[in-house]
């Protein structure tokens, strides 16, 4: 019996496992076995491996052939093995030297025709690769840029299988039947620029405070009224990622199929989710694959909820446990899968289903009871963890006569160094922004100047213990916008005017 392995990659969430791929030709009856707990897409692989291996002119095995992916025991989901599969049973049938593929990581898919096929994934699954000690990997041509995205990995890239036989030989590629494909091109990141909001300076204010503190935010008022545009800005206003945190989002959106060739992902990520999104759309979830859903394609950005009264309440309610623990964790029947999403949330309404309500000259037609029961519908909890609600008006002026807005740049330098102040307040807590400071620590803090200001707000009913929490953590961040070291009555008077709004809300 003759026998050899290759490497490839298994990712269960982020997490990626080493899977060796054996193959051993021999003891039986011509046929291919596959073992190893593949799911169906894997199990196929067999057949095209075969394929593609007949379309090189070269023979597949004529006597029992065994593919066993080890460990056995962790499910195996994708056509991704396909180069480690194929490379393995060529190097066991003699047709290349073992050495090579016995060292390298290989991740891709092979056509019937015999070339290479993108796969998702490529960057969480050689990050595992290289932590596992590999030095070398085998990827689609079309992804070397992306694979070159992990330091310290030597990265061979494929078109074909003409191309992977000469690199297992060890003979450099000079360019197979698809080398020449142009690359999938990434469409550069749209920008939009505060500065074309034009006469709603209060709601460009609210969502500066958003972008300083990292604060949830609420906006309401009629359709057209600027909602979305503002929501969509947000990005623009927020830091560059780390280098940690590039390579987090940047692996997130290799994982939902989205083209590295730029390199890491150094902004912060905008997903905005249309409200029929199912369930998997909005966690994540899949029939084979438990893919990232939108709320972790919004990691370490902005998640925007258009209308969100339409959302389904058991999908807003699924956003709960990720508000506070920044992750989602989703169940599968083998195995669970967890995906960080920590992200900022805008959500946006209309002040009734017809959208007129308390606009200025306009007729609502809605009924008390429909207004009541479209407002019930975004639920206390939620509104709970949003720490600024602002009503826009439709703008007096018209557009033309309304000054245009300050640039995104402009506003973004004093976002950054209101996010500096509280990166040095907050050193050696969990926390990094005034957002995310859980009620109990608030008031630990320096106690502000002017308390009585809430204190009456309280005694009156107009505040509750929780709206308490918000107008402090809003009032941090105003004094760091101001380049205060304290919280005065100035800072929480303007406070209680971010989170006033008009919407019921129960805090
Ligand atoms: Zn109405």
């Amino acid at each position: 019996m003759s026998t050899a392995s290759a490497w490839s990659v298994a990712l269960l969430g982020m997490e990626g496992t080493l899977i060796e791929v054996e193959a051993a030709i021999g003891g039986g009856l011509p046929r291919t076995v596959l073992v190893g707990l593949p799911d169906a897409a894997l199990y196929e692989a067999r057949d095209r491996c075969r394929a593609a291996v007949a379309g090189a002119g070269l023979s597949w095995p004529n006597q029992l052939l065994t593919i066993n992916l080890t460990p056995a025991s962790l499910p195996k989901a994708g056509s991704h093995y396909d180069l480690a599969i194929v490379s393995a049973v060529l190097a066991a049938s003699g047709v290349v030297p073992h050495a090579i593929a016995a060292s390298s990581v290989l991740v891709g898919e092979l056509g019937l025709d015999g070339r290479v096929r993108e796969v998702q994934g490529v960057l969480p699954a050689l990050l595992a690769a290289r932590d596992a000690g590999f030095e070398a990997a085998i990827v689609p041509a079309r992804q070397v840029a992306e694979a070159e995205l992990v330091a310290g990995l030597r990265v061979l890239g494929v078109s074909c299988l003409a191309d992977l036989i000469e690199v297992l030989h060890g003979r450099p590629v000079l360019g197979g039947a698809y080398a020449n494909e142009p690359p999938t091109v990434q469409p550069p990141d749209y920008a939009p620029d505060l500065a074309d909001v034009r006469g709603q300076p209060d709601a460009c204010w609210a969502l500066e405070v958003a972008a300083a503190g990292g604060h949830h935010l609420f906006l309401h008022g009629a359709p057209g009224v600027g909602k979305s545009m503002l929501a969509e800005r947000l990005p623009g206003l927020l830091p560059d990622l780390n280098n940690a945190e590039a390579l987090e989002v940047s692996a997130i959106h290799s994982l939902v199929g989205r083209p590295l060739n730029g390199g890491l992902i150094r902004r912060p990520p905008y997903s905005n989710p249309h409200h029929n999104a199912s369930m998997a759309a909005m966690v994540g979830g899949g029939a084979r694959v438990a893919r990232p859903g939108a709320i972790s394609i919004a990691h370490r950005g902005v998640l925007f909820l258009d209308e969100v009264p339409e959302f389904s309440a058991r999908v807003l309610d699924a956003l709960r446990t990720p508000l506070e623990t920044g992750k989602v964790t989703i169940a599968r029947s083998a195995s669970q899968v967890c995906y960080p999403a920590r992200f900022q949330l805008v959500m946006a309404a209309n002040p009734c289903p017809c959208g007129m309500l308390g606009v200025p000259g306009a007729n609502c037609t809605c009924t008390p009871m429909s207004v009541r029961r479209y407002n019930e519908r975004l639920s206390g909890p939620m509104l709970d963890r949003v720490d600024i609600h602002h009503r826009l008006l439709p703008s007096r002026l018209g557009l033309a006569d309304a000054p245009a807005g300050e640039s995104s740049k402009k506003v973004a330098e004093r976002v950054r160094l209101a996010r500096e102040r509280q990166a040095e307040r907050l050193m050696g807590t969990p926390w990094q922004l005034n957002g995310e400071i859980p009620g109990a620590e608030l008031r630990r803090l320096p106690r502000a100047r002017g308390m009585s200001l809430l204190d009456d707000a309280v005694r009156s009913g107009r505040l509750s213990a929780r709206g308490v929490d918000k107008v402090l953590r809003l009032a941090w961040t105003l004094a760091d916008l101001d380049g205060k070291d304290r919280i005065t009555r100035v800072q929480l008077a303007s406070a209680l005017g971010l989170r006033h709004d008009g919407w019921r809300c129960a805090a």
